[in-house]
């Protein structure tokens, strides 16, 4: 591999372009710069964060072309998808800047116990310092986003670690930030492999806290690296979706075929397992695989293209691997089950797929859906549960007390009633229970994670004469 990383287009093979492999020593510098960026960060007004954030979200809207383009070269999503996720990562800067505009505060009313008689106080947000940011490679460019727009707002430095896979857009999305006014030390990009430029960034004293997005694998084990600092982590899933027999069932369909083969199945909230009742499982599998049937595979640079790569070959070899599993175990192909090309492989519809198989505990992490039916409404709930993940879950119905029970009941970050369950607004709360992550993101709050409350009390003014 050397000192620098290749970066492959996984549709074509062809290189798109080079980074540096940073290690401990270049972490090691880039955090010193980020201490002075944090004390500079500091010492902004929220006015001056509010024009580099906006100033963000601009650069992006100008660059919006030549972004989208690098990310489906870099990750093979479709054209359309990457320009989706530069029009959101825009977004995401205005939601950070908005939250500044008048960002609410508490006063104590510390006379209203005995020990406060004639006290008064209040609390106010303050930076942490440096945060550590370390990014996947599916979504690369909206979860860069996601921890760089709140980390400046709430006025620290950040230092983020993208996927080897896909540095170039945050590269590049780097040097669009400093043209929007932050400070070169306000933000760094350190590029390198998870094991060695990420362990660095983990372990480092200075971090103040480590907001990590990317495998239960990689994550149930930075704790421990990081020592003492806040971490919050963001993981993976293997999204349940209940279907009701009140469900309009052609809603329901085109949301599963969205959800299960956007970005070829690589997202943490996926639909990776409908639970459909048995009296509508034949209707909803018909409806589901005319509309999977269509959609267009290939070229993911093409505008007509509906689904595109996996991330590289070994993927595509974990998906045959994978599918092989399921239909020795008794699952049957109804959809796709084939590899295309090297990277790509067929969106893929399985049914019969055995209840509490070990493989349904897996994140597929690519185009495969698996359904299953049940009986009782009790057991769609506790087959929905019965994994060690928790991020997003979906129902469909119209009854009133089944979506009502599913928001108390199913284990989830997130449920979501009528919608797919890759349904996210950037405003909104985001993150797993379980084994799916730790903390919540979605701006307000990563501001929240991002910022340490302290407390103000005044006494009454004791003159000194
Ligand atoms: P990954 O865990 O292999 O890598 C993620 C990042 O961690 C990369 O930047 C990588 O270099 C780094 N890394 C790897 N080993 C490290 C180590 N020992 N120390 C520090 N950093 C290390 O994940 P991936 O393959 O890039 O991404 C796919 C995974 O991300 C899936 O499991 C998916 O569900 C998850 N994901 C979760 C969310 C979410 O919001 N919950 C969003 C997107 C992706």
């Amino acid at each position: 591999m050397g000192d620098k990383l290749t970066v492959r287009n996984p549709y074509s093979g062809e290189v798109v372009g080079f980074a540096p492999r940073n290690m401990v020593r270049e972490v090691d510098e880039a955090i010193e710069t980020a201490r002075e960026g944090a004390a500079g960060m500091r010492a902004t007004t929220l006015h001056d964060r509010r024009r580099m954030l906006t100033g963000a979200a601009g650069q992006l809207q100008e660059h919006r072309d030549e972004l989208s383009v690098l990310l489906t070269r870099e990750a093979g999503k479709t054209i359309r998808e990457t320009r989706a996720e530069v029009d959101r990562a825009a977004s995401i800067f205005d939601l950070a800047a908005a939250e500044l505009v008048a960002p609410p505060g508490d006063v104590l009313a510390l006379d209203a116990l005995p020990n406060g008689a004639a006290m008064t106080g209040y609390c106010m947000r303050e930076p942490r310092g440096i945060i550590g940011g370390i990014t996947p490679w599916n979504v690369p460019l909206a979860l860069a986003a996601h921890k760089i727009a709140p980390a400046l707002a709430a006025g620290n430095s950040i230092v983020l670690k993208p996927a080897e896979q896909t540095p170039l857009s945050s590269l590049l999305l780097r040097d669009l930030l400093l043209n929007a006014g932050v400070p070169e030390n306000g933000l760094l990009v350190i590029t390198g492999l998870g094991e060695e430029a990420g362990d660095a960034l983990v372990r480092h004293p200075n971090i103040a806290m480590l907001s990590f997005t990317g495998s239960r694998e990689v994550g149930v084990r930075l704790p421990a690296a990081a020592g003492f600092k806040k971490v919050s982590l963001e993981l993976g899933g293997n999204s349940p979706l209940v279907v009701t027999p009140s469900a309009n069932l052609e809603a329901t369909a085109n949301a599963i075929v969205r959800g299960a083969f956007a970005v070829a199945g690589q997202l943490c909230i996926s639909v990776q397992r409908v639970i459909a009742h048995r009296t509508i499982l034949g209707d909803l599998l018909t409806m589901v695989s005319e509309v999977a049937s269509k959609l267009v595979v290939g070229d993911p640079v093409s505008d007509t293209t509906d689904v595109g790569t996996l991330i590289s070959r070994e993927a595509c070899d974990r998906i045959e691997k994978l599918v092989a599993d399921l239909k020795s175990a008794g699952a049957q192909v109804v959809v796709g089950g084939k590899r295309e090309a090297e990277c790509i492989y067929l969106p893929t519809v399985l049914t019969s797929v055995e209840h509490g198989g070990r493989m349904l505990q897996q994140e597929a992490f690519g185009p495969v859906v698996m359904f299953l039916q049940y009986t009782q409404f009790d057991e769609a709930i506790a087959i929905a549960n019965s994994t060690d993940y928790g991020l997003n879950a979906a129902i469909w119905t119209n009854n009133y007390e089944e979506a009502m029970r599913a928001a108390r009941e199913l284990q989830a970050g997130t449920v979501i009633v009528n919608e797919s369950t890759t349904f996210r607004s950037d405003l909104m709360p985001y993150g797993g229970i379980k084994q799916s992550g730790m903390g919540r993101e979605g701006v307000r709050f990563a501001i929240d994670e991002m910022s340490v409350m302290k407390t103000v009390c005044f006494g009454r003014p004791i003159s000194s004469n």
